[in-house]
Order: structure tokens, then C-alpha cells, then sequence
């Protein structure tokens, strides 16, 4: 069998894209997947020269791609961007602390400063404490809610007004699914946002990848070596997302561009709902779940997992996942296709709720609300912390 030729340089190529099934050499994979983020970032708008911006980054495979991918992008096309890691630790004993030692790496290896925040020193609980309190039913509420505002507060204490996260487009289309079957039109039109801000916070937030598909940012990060943390949270994922998650690989296998059709009918949803709507909340971007980055094998049929071993345990090239055949009929002109709408929203605008921006009255944080999410959910912990109980 003749080996199959990289559709951009002629070469051999090793890998079939997830995303649209060309067939490239992992050299023109790299660069295919680097200038599409470069395009997604130019053509939204997403950075100024000379801003400051975190990285969230937890030490998954997202965080750690995009990372490496800014660091290379903004080194290459001169955005002038000055890049720190930023790091929320849950307290999470055999996950997070060891996530936070692979993040702690990225920070010397990409040669960017590192602030980790943690919810212990914030808010006074770590979430192992908060799942000994209230089980593992709606722990991930809380998480969701406190590594919000923990963002925010780490950007504040580092003066920096955006926070780009890893958020790729599976989570985007699992979260319009999600919100499709809920009927919930004004928070699916929040979640298909490239850029989003809330009432309660001056901190800008984007999601470069989301346009990435998960299995690319998988391969991206395998074939450029980086170094990341593939395990989940011990504590279960929300069962909901899991099965828009399962949903969305199956008619993936169908259809690759299943995933990217679903994040295109979401933007066109959103361009039909007038009013971004009210009750802003943590899981608004999809976050919590697709946000933590421990959701990815389990909830997915394991297919995440088994792709990740074959890649580590496959040492040649020609056995990667690529399943190439020199029998496919697909017939491609070596274009990057890219899903940016040619007609712009009217007005790309924070979403959230329209009240005014005050303090809470407990931490002082910005809310719209008496008292913020945060502190509403600690006052309910705190009532049940066995030392403080009455
Ligand atoms: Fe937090 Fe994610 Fe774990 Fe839930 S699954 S407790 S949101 S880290
Ligand atoms: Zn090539």
C-alpha cells in the first residue's frame, strides 16, 4: 500500500484531522492547528498589543495547549501580550495538588510567571471539606461558583482585566445542547459567546480554543510533547453534561462536523435571542464541568482515555490514531476552513444581567446582588460546619 501524501506539503502523512479528516504529516498538522487559533484570535478580536492577560490553566490538556499555543502565537505574530499561568487550587487531595505540580512545570518551561489561588485561603473551605459537608450531589455547584470569583480575585491581585480559558468547541456544543434541552435560549446564547464578562465582574473572560476540537488539542498536544495532567476529579462530574458529552461523540463519528455545526446553529441562536437574559450564573460558559477539565474521559465513553494511551504506548507514526486508508473518497483543496461568521454580531457585548454593579455586603467583592454567589453558598456551608454549629 503506498504511504498517503500530506495534503499541504506532499510529504507523509500520519494524521487524519478529527475535525474535517485531512490527511496531514504532523509538521502541517501543527501549523493548520496553530493558524487556526491565530485566525479565531485576529479575526475576534481578542487581544490588544500590550495587554496583560492569565492564562487559566489547571494543568489538562486544554489549559496546557492553549497555553503553549499563545506562548508560540504571540512570539510568531508579535501580538505583544504579556502572558501569566493563573491558577485555581479546589483542595482536592490526589487530583488538583497534583495538577498543580504539571502546572508548576508549564510555568518554567513556557517561561511564564504562575499565581495559584486557592479556595482554601479564600473562602475558608476546600472542596474536599465541602464534599465531607454536603456530599457529592451539587458539589460541583460550589466549585463552579468559588472558581469563578477565584479567577477574578487572582486576576485582580495581578492587575489584569482578562482571563482567557481552555474551553474548547466540544464543550461549547455539549453547553448548547445542554441548554437546548433545558429551553434555556438566553444562557445557550451566553455560552456561544467568544468573549464574556457578567455583572459581577470587570474581568474580561474568551476562549481562544473554541473552535478546537478536543481530540486535536489531544493530538496537538502529543505530537508537541507537552506535558500535561490527564487524570479526572475524584468527584463525579455532573450527569447531565456527561450525556450531552456521550451525545455529542456519537454523532461526532457520524458526522465530524457535527461538533462545530452544533457551535454554529448556537452563535445563530444567540443572534435571534433579543436579551442575553437575567440570573448570570457559574455555569454560564459551560464552566464547572467542561471548565475544570475533569470531565473528559469517563463521561465520554472512555474514547478520550483510550486515545490517550494509544498515542503514549504507539511509538510509530504509522500507528497512530490516524486511521488513514488510501481507499477514502474525500476530495479537499487543502484550505483552513474556519467557522467565523463573515456577518458580525451587532454588538459584542458582556452578557449578563442588567443591575447595577455593587459590593457584597459579607467580602466585599463585586456583586449585583446583596450578597454574592460565593458568600450565599459559604453562609449555607458555614451553618453546617460541625466546630460552628451551635
Ligand atoms: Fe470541581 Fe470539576 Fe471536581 Fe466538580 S468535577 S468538584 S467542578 S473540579
Ligand atoms: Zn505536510
Amino acid at each position: 500500500m503506498p504511504p498517503v501524501t500530506c495534503l499541504r506539503c506532499g510529504g507523509r502523512a500520519v494524521i487524519k484531522r478529527p475535525k474535517n479528516h485531512h490527511k496531514l504529516c504532523k509538521i502541517c498538522f501543527i501549523a493548520a492547528f496553530e493558524d487556526e487559533v491565530h485566525h479565531t484570535i485576529v479575526s475576534s478580536k481578542l487581544f490588544f498589543p500590550g495587554e496583560k492577560v492569565a492564562i487559566g490553566a489547571s494543568g489538562g490538556k486544554d489549559s496546557t495547549v492553549l497555553a503553549s499555543v499563545l506562548k508560540t502565537l504571540n512570539e510568531r505574530h508579535n501580538y505583544g501580550l504579556d502572558l501569566v499561568l493563573l491558577s485555581v487550587d479546589e483542595g482536592i487531595k490526589g487530583y488538583r495538588d497534583d495538577s498543580l505540580e504539571t502546572v508548576k512545570r508549564n510555568a518554567l518551561q513556557y517561561d511564564m510567571p504562575l499565581k495559584i489561588v486557592g479556595y482554601d485561603e479564600l473562602y475558608g473551605w476546600t472542596m474536599d471539606q465541602v464534599v465531607e459537608t454536603v456530599g457529592k450531589k451539587g458539589n460541583c455547584t460550589y466549585c463552579g461558583v468559588f472558581r469563578r470569583q477565584a479567577l477574578d480575585r487572582g486576576a485582580k491581585m495581578l492587575n489584569i482585566r482578562h482571563v482567557v480559558t481552555g474551553h474548547n468547541a466540544d464543550d461549547v456544543a455539549e453547553t448548547v445542547i445542554m441548554n437546548l434541552l433545558r429551553g434555556d435560549l438566553p444562557r445557550l446564547s451566553r455560552s456561544t459567546s467568544i468573549v464574556t464578562g457578567s455583572s459581577s465582574s470587570e474581568v474580561k473572560r474568551s476562549k481562544p480554543l473554541k473552535y478546537a476540537y478536543e481530540k486535536e488539542i489531544v493530538l496537538y498536544a502529543h505530537h508537541k510533547k507537552l506535558d500535561y495532567f490527564s487524570t479526572e476529579c475524584v468527584y463525579s462530574p455532573e450527569a447531565f453534561r456527561g450525556t450531552a458529552r456521550t451525545l455529542i461523540k456519537s454523532l461526532e463519528k457520524v458526522r465530524p462536523s457535527a461538533i462545530l455545526d452544533i457551535v454554529r446553529s448556537g452563535e445563530d441562536m444567540a443572534r435571534l435571542t433579543p436579551d442575553k437574559g437575567q440570573n448570570a450564573c457559574a455555569c454560564d460558559e459551560g464552566e464547572g464541568m467542561g471548565g475544570c477539565g475533569s470531565a473528559d474521559a469517563k463521561t465520554s465513553g472512555s474514547e478520550l482515555a483510550q486515545m490517550e494511551a494509544s498515542l503514549q504506548t504507539t511509538s510509530h507514526s504509522s500507528n497512530l490514531e490516524t486511521e488513514i486508508t488510501t481507499n477514502g473518497k474525500t476530495v479537499d483543496d487543502g484550505s483552513v476552513k474556519l467557522p467565523i461568521r463573515a456577518t458580525p454580531r451587532a454588538k459584542e457585548r458582556p452578557s449578563g444581567p442588567l443591575q447595577t454593579l455593587g459590593q457584597c455586603i459579607k467580602c466585599g467583592y463585586m456583586s449585583s446582588q446583596i450578597t454574592c454567589q460565593a458568600c450565599t453558598l459559604l453562609e449555607t456551608l458555614n451553618k453546617n460546619r460541625p466546630e460552628m454549629s451551635i
